[in-house]
């Protein structure tokens, strides 16, 4: 027999390791930023560093921290501990706008750790981060941390606006909200209901450009077997159109588990999530969401996290008769439904 294939030896072994030696740090760095950008999970990044000691160094570099992409820093809530926490903080360090971002929710929101929080969404913001300046708009709305006194609308309309020019859907459908309102801003019905005509076109397009590749990843995996797991994207379905919802940030999915959680449920006694299922955010003092005022039975952080609940799930279960019925229980025991709870703003149900 012929010895086509030779036995690895320690000595060839050897060999090999060396030619990985022998790479330049420059080309690994330049590499390893294209991967860092493109990974599609934390352990891409993990799996790297632990590889071995000159990775680990190479990967720790502020190029590459400064490259690292979203889904980079989609922690799930039950890896949450304090080495994560080190590393998205270095990531920010570094300059990663979306590592500024993410640290900047958990800080302010779970970690109640408000200013540096904030300080954090600040830094991603001012390099033009439009989910950064949209929280911040949110924030400013509602007067997040502080009081009721704090709002400031006119900020919120600016972040808004801000974010919205730099294609974000929500902060386009806010601030459309905002105009037909008057809310932070002059009242102008024509240029708010232009403006969510266009959020619903650039969602349109968002959808079918997602949904286009979910399909080709779909038939590559599966060929033509339907998609019965596929969530249908509401929003759409006004106009007949029937695709897969676009995914939600990371770090929104990081909030909703945080405070679906034991721990999250009991640092939030008598504050309420919003309502929507892709936001997470949580109410920083009592009554600080508005609520549906057809039901009274859910509370929304923002007008675009309302008109996309409506759209997606609370058109077909908003009924004043629940509202109706639990009032005749409250009032059987004595307590008047309305006088439990006191509303900041007056409500109203978005339906765009
Ligand atoms: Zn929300
Ligand atoms: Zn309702």
């Amino acid at each position: 027999m012929s010895s086509a294939k030779r036995p690895r030896t320690c000595r060839n072994f050897a060999a090999e390791s060396d030619l990985f030696d022998v790479l330049p740090d420059d080309l690994l760095i330049h590499l390893l930023c294209r991967l860092a950008s493109s990974a599609s999970s934390p352990s891409d990044l993990l799996n790297l560093l632990l590889t071995c000691k000159r990775l680990n160094r190479l990967v720790l570099h502020p190029l590459v921290l400064s490259k690292a992409g979203p889904k980079a820093f989609a922690v799930r809530m039950e890896k949450w501990c304090d080495s994560a926490h080190r590393f998205l903080k270095r990531c920010a360090d570094a300059g990663n706008s979306e590592a500024s971002y993410t640290l900047g929710m958990i800080r302010f929101y779970c970690l109640t750790n408000r200013g540096s929080g904030a300080s954090l969404m600040a830094k991603a913001a001012i390099k033009s981060h439009a989910p950064a300046l949209y929280s911040l708009a949110v924030i400013q709305f509602n007067g997040s941390g502080g009081s009721k006194s704090d709002k400031d609308l006119q900020a919120g309309v600016a972040l808004c606006a801000r974010a919205a020019f730099l294609g974000h859907v929500d902060a386009l459908r806010e601030l459309g909200h905002c105009l037909q309102d008057g809310y932070g801003v002059r009242r102008n019905s024509d240029e708010g209901r232009r403006l969510l005509i266009q959020a619903n076109a650039r969602e349109l397009a968002a959808v079918l450009l997602s949904s286009s590749r979910v399909r080709q990843q779909r038939h590559h995996q599966f060929g033509n077997l339907p998609d019965l797991t596929a969530t249908r994207c509401s929003l759409l379905s006004d106009f007949g159109c029937d695709f897969p919802a676009t995914e939600p940030h990371p770090v929104n999915l990081f909030l909703r588990e945080w405070f679906e959680s034991e721990r999250g449920v009991a640092g939030r006694v008598g504050l309420r999530l919003c309502s929507h299922g892709g936001c997470g955010r949580p109410e920083t003092r009592p009554h600080e969401f508005r609520r549906c005022s057809i039901c009274g039975t859910v509370n929304y952080c923002s007008r675009g996290c309302q008109s996309q609940d409506w759209k997606i799930r609370h058109k077909e279960e908003c009924t004043a008769v629940q509202r109706w019925q639990d009032a005749e229980v409250d009032n059987a025991g004595g307590v008047m439904f309305n006088a439990v709870e006191e509303v900041e703003d007056a409500n109203v149900v978005g339906t765009v």
